[in-house]
């Protein structure tokens, strides 16, 4: 079940969401990181959006969810929302499912998730 808020979110929005999440992972697969990209929606708005970050930032826990949440958080900052609320109406879409780090991270928040399972083709793709 979708929690999105507002109107119902039609498959063309799903489909250009998911576009996106994989644009963020062929970004970050061009800048040298591991190819997983993200996005979070609430209230059929993109609130934070990440792709991995990690040789950049020389930071290993720069993973692409930990990325949008942090720009989730300043959303919320932002609009004066209260995180717990956002985090719970808001659908993650999500290129490949996610570490343990993310998964525990997105349990907290209560974040529910929409998986693209195109890492492995594209991977399988590479090694053609
Ligand atoms: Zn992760």
């Amino acid at each position: 079940m979708e929690a999105e808020k507002g109107r119902a979110v039609t498959a063309g929005e799903r489909e250009a969401w998911m576009d996106l999440a994989v644009n963020m992972a062929k970004e970050a697969l061009e800048s040298g990181e591991v190819p997983v990209g993200c996005l979070m929606v609430y209230n059929n708005e993109i609130i934070g959006k990440g792709k991995n970050e990690v040789n950049e930032t020389k930071n290993a826990t720069r993973h692409a969810e930990m990325v949008a949440i942090d720009q989730v958080m300043d959303w919320c900052r932002q609009n004066k929302k209260e995180p717990k609320e956002v985090f719970a109406n808001t659908v993650l879409y999500v290129t490949v499912e996610p570490c343990i780090m993310c998964a525990a991270a997105l349990r907290m928040m209560s974040i529910l998730w929409r998986i693209i399972h195109w890492y492995v083709n594209f991977i399988s793709c590479i090694g053609c």
